[in-house]
């Protein structure tokens, strides 16, 4: 089993016990970083120890803080290992002047790059092995997910034979912290806190055994997750793992920064990846990239869904069809018939408008289509036989349905609202694409004119709910991903804009 280890970077003998005791059984161990600390009582410390430890005391030239001479700083990790620590971890170059260990402590032989992945990992990883560590540790800082599938490759190639630390720093190499467990690794960092990393990139502990259920992971996991750049704010991986959690289904679901999505795909789907989710700026060039793509997707001319299956790549477009049935849903909501009998205004001609355009196409029984540069909102509305309008005519329209589709009242934004209060009225629906915050501007001043409203959340879910049923074949726990993405969003359930339910 993959070990979880928490590096504790506190900077005195009781604020690390403190630490270090404060934490989960589920944590299997913690790293002392002595070279954190600005004073340290050693034998205290060890002998106060709750589970084992790896201690280090990095010097400067490897990415840590210690600035003391040589021979004193190997011997603290020498002392330690007198104290009984179950392991120290030195690095590669320092080896040989450490030399052998008294008593049963085990050596962590580690190498540490915090500006580049060398291209010669498989070298790093024999000449550490040379050695004969008891862990070899090779931590590099990724550029790009082309570093993050190249350390992920090495633990799948290397794990099984010696006891393996592969990870990649930095925003884009958290599937190497996550994916440990998948490949064998002998160990994954993560840090007590947002904060308190020891290495860029770390995720707290409790985002490790929560929503990545990290102690689940296996060789057996499957891998889904989103593509984008950039990713580190999406939603898409809390909904996501809380809706693969609550069905027990063993996958994961991770954000990954992208930049060649072409590239990705063929270095992920060998590593397991069989399923992503595909964000700005890559949905159009994602649809180059199928074997096959649904109608829909292809005349939008974008994929937000890829389903890799027996080598094949298959796209589709889950904002599309997650729009009309929000709009669906929020019509029934309010007492209005079928869609064939709307009246619907669709406020912007962005990708998000461009997506519930081609959805309520021939669906509704008149489209207008309204948008600040005005040519934009023209060319959208002749590709679909839809009436162009200037923002400054909406408040003259009075649609059955009014959709924003501009990210205007968006985070930090949230007092702007996209249209005149003219244009809101009783009995009409209000659909906001925007879902950060959930209840914008728009959607209060629709309520508070008597409108029956729909968050951005609804659609959110949808497609989330969409793309999950197409990878899992099994139907989507809704309601846990809407509860899910409302906490995160800074929501409690009771004062959520009424969804669909
Ligand atoms: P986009 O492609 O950049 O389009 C932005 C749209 O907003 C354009 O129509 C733009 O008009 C308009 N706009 C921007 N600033 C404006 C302003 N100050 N006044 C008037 N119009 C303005 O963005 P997108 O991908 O379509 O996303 C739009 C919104 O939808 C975002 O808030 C996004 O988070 C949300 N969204 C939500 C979901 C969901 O699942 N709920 C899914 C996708 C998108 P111009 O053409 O004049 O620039």
């Amino acid at each position: 089993m993959t070990r979880l280890c928490v590096a504790l970077v506190e900077k005195g003998t009781d604020t690390m016990l403190e630490a270090m005791r404060g934490l989960p059984r589920e944590v299997d161990m913690v790293e002392l970083r002595l070279d954190a600390m600005a004073s340290c009582e050693l034998e205290r410390l060890l002998s106060g120890r709750d589970r084992p430890v790896i201690v280090s005391n990095r010097p400067e030239r490897g990415g840590g803080f210690s600035d003391r001479p040589e021979r004193e700083r190997l011997g603290a990790l020498r002392r330690a290992a007198e104290l009984g620590a179950e392991y120290v971890d030195v690095e590669l170059d320092a080896v040989d002047e450490l030399g052998a260990l008294p008593g049963a402590t085990a050596k962590i032989v580690s190498y540490h790059n915090f500006a580049e992945t060398p291209y010669n990992l498989d070298t790093i990883f024999r000449r550490i092995k040379a050695v004969e560590p008891a862990v070899v540790k090779i931590t590099a800082k990724a550029r790009d997910m082309a570093d993050v599938a190249r350390v992920l490759d090495l633990l799948r190639r290397r794990a099984g034979d010696t006891p393996l630390i592969a990870l990649s720093m930095g925003e884009e190499g958290l599937p190497t912290r996550v994916l440990a467990a998948k490949f064998g690794a002998f160990l994954t960092f993560a840090s007590r806190e947002s904060g308190l990393e020891s290495a860029p990139g770390q995720a707290p502990y409790s985002e490790m055994l929560g929503m990545y259920r990290f102690h689940q992971v296996d060789a057996a996991t499957t891998l889904y997750g989103v593509i984008g750049n950039p990713v580190a704010h999406s939603m898409s991986p809390a909904a996501h793992n809380a809706a693969l959690a609550a069905l027990d289904i063993n996958a994961v679901y991770l954000p990954f920064k992208v930049t060649d999505p072409a590239l990705f795909l063929d270095q992920f789907e060998p590593l397991g990846l069989r399923g992503a989710s595909v964000t700005i700026p890559h949905k159009e060039a994602a649809l180059g990239l199928m074997d096959e793509a649904d109608e829909l997707a292809r005349r939008v001319g974008a994929v937000n869904t890829v389903k890799l299956s027996e080598g094949r790549r298959y796209g589709c477009n889950t904002d599309v069809s997650a729009a009309v049935r929000s709009v669906e849903a929020a019509a029934a909501r309010a007492g209005l018939g079928p869609l064939g009998a709307l009246d619907v205004l669709l406020v912007g001609a962005g990708g998000a408008a461009r997506a519930i355009a081609y959805g309520l196409h021939g669906r509704v029984g008149r489209l207008s289509i309204a948008n600040r540069t005005v040519e934009r909102g023209q060319r959208l509305a002749k590709e679909l036989d839809a009436d162009p309008y200037g923002l400054d005519e909406v408040a003259d329209l009075a649609p059955d349905v009014l959709i924003n589709a501009t990210s205007v009242g968006m985070w930090p934004g949230v007092n702007e609202c996209p249209v005149p209060d003219g244009a809101l009225r009783a009995g009409m629906v209000v659909f906001d694409s925007v879902y950060n915050p959930i209840r914008t501007e728009l959607l209060k001043r629709a309520e508070a004119a008597g409108a029956t409203v729909a968050s951005g959340v609804d659609w959110f879910v949808n497609q989330a709910a969409a793309q999950f049923e197409l990878w899992t074949g099994q139907g989507a726990p809704r309601e846990v991903m809407r509860r899910e993405l409302e906490h995160r969003l800074g929501k409690k359930d009771e004062d959520a804009v009424a969804g669909e339910g």
